[in-house]
């Protein structure tokens, strides 16, 4: 997960825009809490009356998708799904769900697995299937081997239709990686249908946008993954996403070592060579299965899983402040602090 900041000063003057039928269309925000994150909808329009229905209406959706899609807490769908995978039964899923664990399955072939949502039981292991973050030494290393050689995989499910089963009973999906960018992309589409066709939907950071803002695009400021403030700003056109998947957002910690949130499938351990991978794509969730198997892939092969997912668009600051960064990138963020070293190189 990001932090962007919108920079609105750069912003206000578009407000004083006027329609012709005399009504001025304006900055309009509301914000809900939703993924345990505050969830920023900020549009620009002249229906005031018509946003805040839709955020009433996206405010039911998104804590429908929370209930449901959440890995580890009460009895949503995806808890009941994972309970089945454990027991070995098939269960039936709504469309929905089946949709987003499809869209998971192509998306950790085309990361070789590096986005891997079907390691419930090691994130769960290393302790963050909780509220809180968590504290003492890192779990036993015959644990995490125990599941590595268990090796489950999203290849192991089984879709008959929207019938799901496993053929491994270590398999249980976390979405904690993608789930977000998939719901922000639903997000825009929901607020299309009140008419509301210049917005920016913001959860924590990661943001998917639609339309422009007045007489300019959106924009937006990425945060820096290693100090304060914004590394970069970027202008975000109609219909893209922008993801980050950061290490700084969540850990452990202890004896003065932080163990990260993202896991690297292929170790069991946590990452530590990138601080952050940032992603635009119109693509929320693949933006986000991108940005967390990017920040695993790290400087030596970020390009390979890039080119496989077919993303132009990305850049990785190192924990040292490197960046590694595509043309395409480059060419559209502008620097709002000095950093270590650019890198410039083709997926
Ligand atoms: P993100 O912030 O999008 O990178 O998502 C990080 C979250 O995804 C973590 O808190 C875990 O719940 C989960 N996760 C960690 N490592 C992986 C991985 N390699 N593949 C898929 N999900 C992961
Ligand atoms: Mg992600």
């Amino acid at each position: 997960m990001l932090r962007v900041f919108l920079r609105w000063s750069l912003l206000l003057p578009a407000a004083l825009f006027v329609t012709a039928c005399g009504r001025s269309p304006a900055d309009h925000q509301q914000t809900l809490l939703v993924f345990g994150t505050l969830l920023d909808i900020k549009a620009y329009t002249d229906k005031p009356e018509q946003f805040n229905k839709a955020v009433q209406s996206l405010d039911e959706t998104f804590q429908d998708m929370h209930r449901e899609w959440h890995a580890w807490k009460g009895e949503g769908e995806l808890v009941r799904l994972n309970r089945a995978f454990a027991d070995g039964q098939a269960m039936s899923v709504s469309e929905s769900l089946g949709d987003l664990l499809r869209q998971s399955q192509a998306y950790s072939q085309q990361s070789d697995g590096l986005f891997n949502p079907a390691i419930g039981r090691l994130i769960g292991l290393w302790g963050f299937h909780s509220d809180e973050p968590p504290g003492g030494p890192p779990p036993d290393p015959n644990a995490i081997q125990a599941l590595l050689d268990a090796s489950p995989s999203m290849d192991d499910i089984r879709f008959d239709g929207n019938l799901l089963s496993s053929a491994n009973e270590t398999v249980e999906i976390d979405l904690g990686a993608f789930a977000k960018g998939y719901a922000l992309n639903l997000a825009i589409e929901k607020l299309k249908t009140f008419g509301i066709g210049h917005a920016i939907v913001n959860a924590g950071g990661d943001l998917c946008v639609s339309g422009r803002h007045g007489d300019r695009p959106w924009a937006i400021g990425i945060r820096h993954p290693l100090g304060e403030g914004v590394i970069a700003s970027v202008d975000v056109s109609d219909g893209e996403c922008v993801l980050t998947s950061g290490n700084y957002e969540r850990y452990r910690e202890y004896e003065g070592i932080r163990y990260a949130h993202i896991l690297d499938p292929r170790t069991g351990y946590p990452v530590e060579h990138v601080a952050s991978a940032t992603v635009i794509s119109p693509d929320g969730g693949l933006a986000d299965a991108a940005a967390t198997a990017l920040s695993v892939a790290g400087p030596d092969s970020w390009h390979r899983i890039a080119h496989q997912m077919e993303l132009n668009q990305v850049m990785l600051v190192n924990e040292k402040g490197r960046v590694y960064i595509t043309p395409e990138m480059k060419a559209r963020i502008v620097f709002q602090q000095s950093v270590d070293a650019v890198i410039i190189s083709e997926p």
